[in-house]
């Protein structure tokens, strides 16, 4: 397999019916980087920023990271990285800031909610991106966004840095993407409004799909019991492709399932063609990709939902088996 995956690494991930579907990576740690010309990766889909966070005893310092940030990017070699600022709380405790007890941390004080209240560490953060951008342009993805005025804060507080950066004459990023994950039922049904404002959006599918279901993704004895091709999730991300082609808006998926070669697919048939996963899954989606007509796929999908099943997992491994 691995030398069937090396076969098609440098070659672009196009289905049999013609749809053209860029494959990403995600990534969160320096050690991480040199998978992305081995997987054949098009660029950094996610850059989990908190896990240089994690692996400390102490908070950061801005020149550190910005010079981590700029070696993310030089070995990026001029592929979009997408930063993702600080995702803490909930399952990713900082030992340097522990959290009061929280009776639901997973719905608790976490991710962009500590990032607009901790205003210091996240102007911290939006500096050291920028300075390691140096020029280079430059995207940042705030995380867990649960409603529109909460993008729009964030990204007023990267405004007012990059007027800091101008106003001490450094180098601004020559241009600037700003999206936000789509990780909670109420942003992906939000007005027209957080569409059109965000640059480009990325399904966090491992979130989105744990509130979704009201099943925690770290409860092993609910975590299975959902199925992601279950009708009605595919239904919402139909419904998120959808709202983004309206606006126009960059739509991509970077949850671990956007890694399992039928989910992909599947995902790919509702209409998504950028999809973020571990360097490994890439080989193994696109040889999935490459011999699949996503026309096809998405008749079986219809169907199955037509005919009221609870997930289309078993129409379509039937239909890749009998094809
Ligand atoms: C997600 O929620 O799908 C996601 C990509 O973010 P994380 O797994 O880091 O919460
Ligand atoms: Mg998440």
């Amino acid at each position: 397999a691995q030398k069937r995956y090396a076969a098609i690494r440098d070659r672009p991930c196009v289905t049999r019916d013609g749809h053209r579907i860029e494959l990403l990576m995600n990534a969160g740690l320096m050690a991480d980087l040199p998978s992305l010309p081995s997987s054949g990766a098009e660029g950094v889909g996610l850059f989990r920023t908190e896990l240089q966070f994690l692996v400390r005893n102490q908070m950061p310092r801005r020149g550190d990271l910005a010079k981590l940030y700029s070696r993310v990017m030089d070995a990026a070699q001029g592929k979009d990285v997408t930063f993702r600022t600080l995702d803490i709380g909930s399952d990713k405790v900082l030992p340097y800031m522990k959290p009061a007890d929280e009776p639901n941390p997973a719905l608790g004080w976490r991710a962009i909610r500590v990032g607009l209240d901790k205003r210091g560490i996240m102007r911290m953060q939006l500096q050291a991106l920028l300075r390691a951008a140096n020029g280079r342009p430059l995207r940042v993805m705030f995380p867990f966004i649960a409603q529109t005025e909460e993008f729009i804060e964030a990204r007023a507080h990267l405004t007012r840095e990059i007027h800091r950066e101008k106003s001490l004459g450094h180098p601004l990023p020559e241009r600037i993407c700003v999206g936000a994950m789509i990780e909670t039922p109420s942003i992906a049904f939000a007005p027209r409004r957080f569409y059109e404002e965000a640059d480009f959006v990325s399904i966090g599918g491992n979130d989105l799909k744990q509130f979704f279901f009201a099943a925690d993704r770290e409860n092993e004895r609910v975590r299975r019991r959902y199925d992601t091709l279950n009708v009605s999730f595919l239904s919402l991300i139909e419904q998120i492709v959808a709202r983004c082609a309206e606006t126009g808006t960059p739509v991509s998926f970077c949850g671990e399932d956007a890694g399992r070669p039928v989910e992909a697919l599947c995902f790919a048939a509702m209409g998504l063609r950028r999809l973020s996963m571990r360097p490994a899954s890439i080989g193994p989606v696109k040889h999935l990709l490459l011999r699949s007509n996503l026309s096809e796929v998405h008749k079986v999908i219809a169907e199955a939902r037509e005919t009221g099943e609870q997930s289309v997992r078993g129409p379509v491994m039937e239909y890749l088996r009998s094809r």
